[in-house]
């Protein structure tokens, strides 16, 4: 179904080589696609493998739309990584913890994709460029061959905007300890933070000089592509493109394009679990009686911290998903991170998915009736378009910005608890504290009250991405404009 009434848009996407960049990126070269473009994904070997099946699927369903992959060399160990290091999953996953410092080298490393880049610029002399945020170099790079690059970060406009704010007018220097709270100088909405859950603000370390670079690319880009819907977040939508970035087209939530089973389970990496067994359990649950809990593609909890999540759910009574990211399989043996016999007793009950769940399908079930969530944009906006309540347990990044949206502004979520950087590291959510947010997301005139609100949230998703919706209208603008 193409729209435009322009010659064929070619269009490439480069997403930093992370679940949570590379599944709304494939989402979005699908979107292009499917309204009459031409989009090429670029990435590394490993990564294609992962890409491939979808696309496959996708090329199946669509004969006539053009996707595709090309493939550029990453030599790990010639960039001081680790072999086989092509995904921040190898330093998130079970068995390589190598914390935040690896994370950054690798990200670091991805400026050898520059010249490789640039030869393909030159060569197929795309109409515009959508990289990921952590590729500065990219505007460069695009420049020379006078191809507009525009920004993916892969978040949506509230917390583009937080981060914006607390740069501009650096609250947290006002204040004199990690814990005290300040509110956020020019932001809508009078949203409270503390030192511990923000991002943005130390320019003077490795991270922060990175950072620079990234903003400066920024300014200099042709424009930012928001995952979002004006409806979710119109006063910070308003805001960002008032204020922050000189354009921003909102197109999603890109998820929702995903419609039929092929789609949703083929998102991501393979799944640990047979997905039509996954249905058929969630068939067998009375509608909005299961909760899912998942932490996205690379938050890992410590086993106590597990322990009391397990307690916490058995205590609530409440049928479950829960997506551990611990070895793919039960060895059978018994794993230090479950209380004693808990699988026996929640036979039935519920269900635990070590490793990969097929997540879109969960969220989408009718049994499905609240979501744990991390608070990853992919997941929020995920959630949301399920018109889920959901429980927030920020871990990392913006997820802490985040979940003050789905919260206070939003008002469709219960925090776990308090949540900040140190406590997330240090401390551990009580099994009590897991039982009390699980019961009050379930039950109560305010659960039902949230519940409503998220509800309709969903309505105004779909119809966002609907004809003569609001991303709609934004993907054919920035279509029209750079086609012509
Ligand atoms: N996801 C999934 N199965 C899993 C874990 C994650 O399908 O077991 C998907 C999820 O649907 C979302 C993405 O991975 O699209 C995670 O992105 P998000 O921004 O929520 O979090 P991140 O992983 O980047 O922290």
């Amino acid at each position: 179904m193409s729209t435009s009434p322009h010659r064929k848009l070619h269009v490439l996407f480069f997403p930093m080589m992370a679940h949570g960049h590379m599944i709304p990126a494939l989402d979005m070269a699908k979107l292009f696609s499917s309204r009459g473009a031409k989009s090429t994904i670029l990435t590394t070997p490993l990564n294609s493998k992962i890409l491939q099946k979808p696309i496959d699927a996708f090329k199946n369903l669509n004969p006539s739309l053009e996707i595709d992959m090309e493939i550029f060399n990453f030599p790990c160990a010639q960039l001081g990584l680790p072999e086989g290091c092509e995904n921040v999953d190898f330093f998130t996953s079970n068995n390589n913890n190598d914390g935040g410092y690896m994370i950054f080298k690798f990200f670091k490393t991805t400026r050898f994709f520059k010249e490789q880049l640039e030869k393909l610029l030159e060569t197929t002399r795309p109409d515009c460029l959508i990289a990921d945020m952590f590729f500065p170099w990219a505007t460069e790079a695009a420049e020379k061959f006078h191809v507009p690059r525009f920004v993916f970060h892969g978040t949506g406009y509230f917390s583009l905007c937080t981060g914006y704010c607390i740069r501009v007018n650096q609250p947290q220097k006002r204040i004199a300890s990690s814990c005290e709270p300040f509110v956020i100088p020019d932001l809508p909405g009078d949203i409270v933070l503390t030192q511990d859950q923000i991002i943005d603000g130390d320019d003077e370390t490795e991270m922060g000089k990175f950072m620079i670079e990234v903003r400066e690319s920024e300014v200099k880009s042709s424009g930012v592509i928001v995952n979002s819907f004006y409806e979710l977040e119109p006063d910070y939508a308003d805001f960002y493109k008032r204020f922050v970035a000189k354009r921003a087209w909102n197109i999603g939530p890109l998820s929702v394009l995903n419609r039929g089973f092929e789609d949703k389970a083929e998102r991501g990496k393979k799944t640990s679990i047979d997905e039509v067994e996954c249905l058929e359990w969630l068939d067998s649950k009375k509608p909005e009686s299961v909760i899912y809990i998942s932490f996205g593609s690379m938050a890992s909890f410590k086993n106590e911290q597990l322990i009391e999540i397990a307690a916490g759910l058995e205590a609530s009574g409440t049928n479950f998903i829960w997506v551990v990211r611990k070895n793919d399989e039960n060895t059978g043996e018994e794993e230090e991170w479950l209380p004693k016999g808990f699988e026996e007793r929640m036979k039935g009950k519920g269900m635990i998915i070590r490793g990969w769940a097929p997540q879109m399908l969960i969220l989408d079930h009718q049994a499905t009736g609240g979501f744990v969530t991390h608070c990853g944009w992919n997941s929020i906006l995920e959630g949301v378009a399920a018109g889920l309540p959901m429980v927030t347990w920020p871990v990392a990044a913006e997820q802490f910005y985040n979940e003050k949206l789905v919260t206070e502004v939003l008002r469709i979520g219960v925090r776990v608890g308090e949540m900040r950087r140190l406590k997330v590291m240090e401390g551990l959510i009580s099994r009590e504290e897991v039982e009390t947010a699980l019961r009050e997301v379930f039950v109560g005139e305010e659960a039902e009250e949230r519940r409503g609100r998220a509800k309709k949230l969903a309505v105004m998703a779909k119809a966002a991405v609907e004809e003569g919706g609001s991303s709609f209208n934004d993907l054919n603008s920035f279509i029209e404009e750079f086609s012509s």
